[in-house]
């Protein structure tokens, strides 16, 4: 059965002083992490093994990297490979952030080239999907997240899917405070899952967790997580207040 995730998104904030205390804190708190329940930090670059270290023994708790590159290796001056990663033992990345396609103008098209070299490497992709305000008010959300899984994901087998982490993050949710409700967030999920079961079969879309990521917070998590579809969450500003992340973490189902 699918994995209940709360999955730390830090972006572009701490410095490797700050990451690591920060990383103690939440480590040295009280949670419970049932079986089937993770926590993963995806921090920068410069602070991947050392995350590695601090979380190391740790049952059920993962470090991801925020990005990767679509080559294996080679001349790309400033990026990172797949290869890199599974080198310091990184096992999840987010990848197609809202804020990589808008800001480093990411296509579903190269998300397809680095989900595969990803998978290629038995790296978890943690996958963004999620529309901006507009798409919200002009009512075609479902069709807009439905593109973006089609161009992204739709070629890979049901073997290969089922290694997917998918995380909806409507645009207008993320660092603004103003939460999808959890009604909204219920009916994406689900409409996804109904997507993935058309295309792969009830089966393999009830094994692939779909994360709710747009200001999550002590207060809403639990909330949020309780909704049938809603497998945990991919969280930014809360992630770095230390009760805020715990609380999230111990809101998992
Ligand atoms: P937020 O960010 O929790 O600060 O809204 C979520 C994200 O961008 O992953």
């Amino acid at each position: 059965m699918r994995k209940q995730i709360a999955a730390a998104n830090w972006k572009m904030n701490l410095t490797l002083q700050q990451g690591a205390q920060l990383l103690d804190d939440i480590i040295a708190k009280p949670h419970d992490l049932k079986e089937d329940q993770l926590a993963v930090f995806a921090v920068p670059f410069p602070y991947l093994a050392m995350a590695q270290q601090k979380i190391e023994g740790k049952k059920n708790v993962f470090v991801a990297a925020q990005n990767c590159y679509s080559k294996k290796s080679g001349a790309y001056t400033g990026e990172v490979s797949v290869e890199m990663l599974q080198s310091l033992g990184i096992q999840y990345v987010v990848l197609g952030h809202s804020e990589r396609r808008e800001y480093f103008n990411e296509s579903n098209q190269l998300l397809a080239d680095k989900v595969n070299i990803c998978l290629e490497y038995n790296i978890t992709p943690i996958f963004c999907c999620g529309e901006p305000l507009s798409i919200r008010e002009a009512n075609t959300q479902n069709e807009f997240v439905a593109k973006q899984l089609e161009e992204s994901l739709y070629h890979l087998s049901a073997e290969q899917i089922q290694k997917i982490v998918i995380a909806y993050e409507p645009i207008w949710a993320i660092g603004t405070g103003k939460t999808a409700t959890s009604a909204q967030a219920q009916e994406m999920h689900a409409a996804l899952r109904a997507q993935l079961a058309t295309k792969y079969g009830q089966e393999v879309a009830d094994n692939i967790s779909i994360l709710y990521g747009g200001s999550v917070k002590a207060a809403n998590a639990k909330e949020i997580f309780s909704q049938p579809d809603v497998d945990g969450g991919l969280v930014g500003g809360a992630s770095l207040i230390v009760d805020e992340f715990v609380a999230i973490i111990n809101a998992l189902k």
